[in-house]
Order: C-alpha cells, then sequence, then structure tokens
C-alpha cells in the first residue's frame, strides 16, 4: 500500500479518527517502519499538546519517538532538513491553517508526509485543516474507536467536561468514544 521511498516523489498520508482510535500509535508504527530501514525521519507535533510534554510523541500506550513541538505550521519549512525523507506529524487538527500549504510544499519537494488528527471537534463538525489534507492526500485512513457505551464502531469523540472551547486537550478523563446513535453533542 505504501510504496517504498523515491527521491523524485513525496506523497502525504492522512490518518484521522476519533479519539481512541489509534491514530497515533498508527503514526508511530509508520515512522518506527522507516527508521528502522534507516530513512531520515522528523516528527512534528503542536506545542498546544502538552499531554506528555514537548520532546516525545508518546500515544495513550506509552510508545515514544522524539519530536519537535512548534506553535505555526511555518515553523516546520524553517526546522525542516534538505535530507529528511519522512515527514510525520501528530495532531494536525490543532495547527493554524497554513499547515495544508506546508504539507504540500514537502510533498511536492519529494518527501512522504505522514499526518495524523481528529477528523471532527467534539461537536461532529469536521476540522477543516484535516478535511483538506484528506481531500489532497494520496493514502487516507479512517481508523474508528469502540463506543464505550454500546461496543458499536466509534466515529465521535464525546467530551465529558462542560468546555466550550474547540480544543480542549486531555483523554480518557474529559473524552469518551461513541457511536452514531450514543453520540450527544448538544449535551457537551
Ligand atoms: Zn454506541
Amino acid at each position: 500500500m505504501f510504496p517504498a521511498y523515491t527521491p523524485s516523489a513525496g506523497w502525504i498520508e492522512v490518518i484521522c479518527g476519533s479519539m481512541f482510535s489509534g491514530k497515533t500509535q498508527e503514526l508511530i508504527r509508520r515512522l518506527r517502519l522507516a527508521m528502522i530501514a534507516k530513512q531520515k525521519v522528523q516528527v512534528f507535533n503542536s506545542s498546544l499538546d502538552t499531554r506528555y510534554g514537548a520532546s516525545h510523541l508518546i500515544s495513550h500506550d506509552k510508545v515514544k519517538i522524539p519530536c519537535q513541538a512548534v506553535k505555526r505550521s511555518k515553523e516546520i519549512l524553517r526546522l525542516i532538513k534538505n535530507d529528511t525523507q519522512v515527514v510525520g506529524i501528530d495532531e494536525v487538527n490543532f495547527f493554524d491553517p497554513g499547515i495544508v500549504e506546508v504539507c504540500q510544499k514537502l510533498a511536492y519537494s519529494g518527501k512522504r508526509v505522514v499526518v495524523a488528527g481528529l477528523d471532527q471537534d467534539y461537536r461532529g463538525k469536521p476540522f477543516a485543516v484535516t478535511a483538506k489534507l484528506l481531500a489532497l492526500a494520496e493514502y487516507v485512513t479512517k481508523n474508528l474507536a469502540i463506543c464505550m457505551i454500546c461496543g458499536a464502531p466509534a466515529n465521535h469523540s464525546q467530551r465529558l467536561s462542560n468546555s466550550k472551547a474547540r480544543i480542549d486537550v486531555g483523554a480518557a478523563d474529559k473524552y469518551e468514544a461513541r457511536c452514531r446513535k450514543c453520540f450527544k453533542p448538544e449535551k457537551s
């Protein structure tokens, strides 16, 4: 499914889905395979994601790889090295709209760009950044979680807190994976 790296052609892969659908695990898996093959990998996440500290990408099951935390998408272009072959970006939905153009530039320059992020916010509305990247990507993976109420495939992130902010970083303490039937956006 994912062709071997060739210097001439880059591409974009998007891993999307709800909370608890294993997006970061899948991102880490792909990046580790590239590292095992001795490809040059750079990994970024948003400095908004303060869950585990800035210096590592860590999945909920505690697998971790080094990463650089950035505030603005443009910083990625400044930090990227010429000989980097694979670029990983986690929580892409946290970034400003410029991240779409940044991913395109990286892919056009011959790099494999692998991004992971939420496709919907806690009201079930698409994140524009993720939606655009889904349209532009060569490869799309949509992960589903399991509904914590009924066990059906879960496509939604139910916010348990009363926060009205679109971005409210947290994990099991603040969110639940829910299916279409059990998801109650109006209660958030
Ligand atoms: Zn359900």
